[in-house]
């Protein structure tokens, strides 16, 4: 039984963070993303509703996102817990899930906070390189090709995403650390929260975690 909660900037390797906790646990991997996408793709009512405000460009609503998170959860995959991922974004969302789970009879284990410091996410996320030709991803510093600009597998021409800049990179990092920081505190008052230096190795940071959570 886990049910947990993954934050982090991007950049901190929660992606892959993620496939591993969800492979050694054997819970689900929640993102709030993908459940937007199914919900759509199946048409159901909390889906079109949404999509109307995706559609006007809009936020879809707090409610709105804690009604499909929690919907989720309800799910019979989450019988032995879950890892959810991008929700709770902001305090309200997080009194909202307290509140769900309470009210099934459930708790939070614990929820982890993987830290890296501002500086080191610019370097990594500005440092990636897109191949135009397969897709295939490097990284300047960490992953280069063998021949600089130039894709290892295909032979084509790698590139810097538009929005892989310093400028964008950096307002991104801000825009998560202005909406998480009081998340990270309601979690902190509520002694669920653990922190992981995120600068460490892959391997690190997962056996890191795993010592936090347990065997
Ligand atoms: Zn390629």
């Amino acid at each position: 039984m886990l049910r947990t909660i993954l934050l982090g900037p991007p950049g901190a390797g929660k992606g892959t963070q993620a496939v591993k906790i969800v492979e050694k646990y054997h819970i689900p991997h929640i993102s709030t993303g993908d459940i937007f996408r199914e919900n759509i793709k199946k048409g159901t009512e909390l889906g079109k509703k949404a999509q109307e405000y995706m559609n006007r460009g809009e936020l879809v609503p707090d409610d709105l996102v804690i009604d499909i998170a929690t919907t989720r959860l309800l799910e019979d995959d989450c019988k032995n817990g879950f890892l959810l991922d991008g929700f709770p974004r902001t305090v309200y969302q997080a009194e909202k899930l307290d509140a769900f789970l309470a009210a099934n009879g459930m708790k939070l284990d614990k929820v982890i906070d993987i830290a890296v410091e501002k500086e080191e996410l610019i370097t990594r996320l500005t440092g990636r390189r897109v191949c135009k030709g397969c897709g295939a991803s490097y990284h300047i510093v960490n992953i280069p090709s063998k021949q600089e600009g130039i894709c290892d597998t295909c032979g084509g021409e790698l590139f810097q995403r538009a929005d892989d800049n310093v400028e964008t990179v950096t307002n991104r990092i801000e825009v998560y650390n202005n909406q998480t920081m009081p998340l990270v505190d309601y979690y902190e008052k509520a002694g669920v929260i653990v922190h992981v230096d995120g600068a460490e190795s892959l391997d690190n940071v997962f056996n890191a975690i795993v010592d936090a959570l347990g065997e």
